[in-house]
């Protein structure tokens, strides 16, 4: 199908970009990777009046750690993170970057719009929320910053405003003990996920985890974080018993629906495998980085 006409601006400025967005609340949308806006345009889903291309906009792509963060700017593309020289020491992120899409994707999308979409089956926001990460938010007034756990409301929708862009995501510096994976099963390569589960391990003394996070994508109304799996983590030793019972506490809070992915329990067994698979990943790599 031909999406429905509309007008394109590419501003030179953050903030030029930022006014058109106030000027034209609610009829004009931002432009990024275009890999998720422009699909939808053409089923004519999505109709904006008005069509603000990020692309000249310098400074809102690099990949930057300060001595708390790791800050990724929004129009850093899924390939260029995971080839990123930093990120090879954030296995999390970079075991995310590498298995979205196909590489035409992974050289167009962006983080920044995959995480203002929100689509329920995409990856990156299962890792923000098992990462604790926060998501900037730029309007005319300034800045805001959302935690991700405040960030997916829903379907489709998030905390951002229409008038505000999305500049940068944060996460926390990998202190040493740390590790993290992200497993994910798709009916074939390339495909959104059937189940997602992206894993945080922290080892505290002796070896129990001092900090368990665990974000799950592709089987409820919007990717979330499984807060009971972590409190089955907290304070344990890591062993595969343990690790059963946060994967099954994970699959107690998924709401799949039955579709040509499959049936119900059959998601909610992934999840809790798919659970227990990226614990394991996230412990090895801890260890190794203790
Ligand atoms: C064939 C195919 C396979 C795919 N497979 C996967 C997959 O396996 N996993 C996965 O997670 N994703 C997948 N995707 C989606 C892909 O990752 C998209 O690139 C991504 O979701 C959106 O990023 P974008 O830069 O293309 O955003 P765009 O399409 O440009 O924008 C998407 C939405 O976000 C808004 N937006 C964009 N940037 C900003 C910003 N900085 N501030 C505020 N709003 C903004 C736009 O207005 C729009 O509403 C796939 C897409 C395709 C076409």
């Amino acid at each position: 199908m031909i999406p429905a006409p509309f007008d394109y601006v590419r501003p030179g400025e953050l903030e030029d970009a930022l006014k058109i967005l106030s000027e034209r609340e609610g009829d004009a949308k931002i432009l990024s990777g275009g890999y998720s806006l422009l699909p939808l345009m053409k089923l004519r889903l999505a109709q904006p009046a008005l069509l603000v291309d990020l692309r000249d906009i310098t400074g809102l792509d690099a990949i930057v750690e300060t001595d708390d963060d790791l800050r990724i700017g929004a129009k850093a593309t899924h390939r260029r993170i995971h080839e990123n020289e930093t990120i090879a020491r954030y296995p999390l992120l970079h075991d995310v970057s590498g298995g979205i899409g196909d590489p035409q994707v992974r050289n167009w999308g962006t983080i920044g719009g995959s995480v203002a979409h929100a689509d329920p089956a995409s990856d990156w926001p299962a890792a923000l929320l098992a990462a604790n990460a926060r998501i900037v938010c730029r309007g005319q007034n300034g800045e805001r910053i959302v935690e991700a756990r405040d960030f997916f409301l829903d379907t489709f929708t998030t905390a951002i405003e229409p008038t505000e862009i999305l500049t940068e995501i944060r996460f926390w510096r990998r202190p040493r003990g740390q590790g993290g994976a992200y497993t994910k099963l798709e009916r074939r390569v390339g495909d959104f996920a059937t189940a997602g589960v992206a894993a945080i391990i922290r080892l505290g003394d002796g070896g129990s985890i001092g900090f368990a996070g665990i974000g799950v994508t592709g089987v409820s109304d919007s990717p979330f974080a499984a807060t009971d799996a972590e409190a089955a983590l907290a304070g344990q030793r890591p062993s595969d018993d343990v690790f059963r019972a946060a994967g099954e506490a994970a699959a107690g809070m998924s709401r799949p629906v039955s579709d040509i992915r499959g049936p119900v329990d059959y998601k909610r067994a992934m999840v809790a495998e798919l659970t227990v698979r990226s614990l394991r990943k996230a412990v090895e790599r801890a260890l190794a980085y203790s």
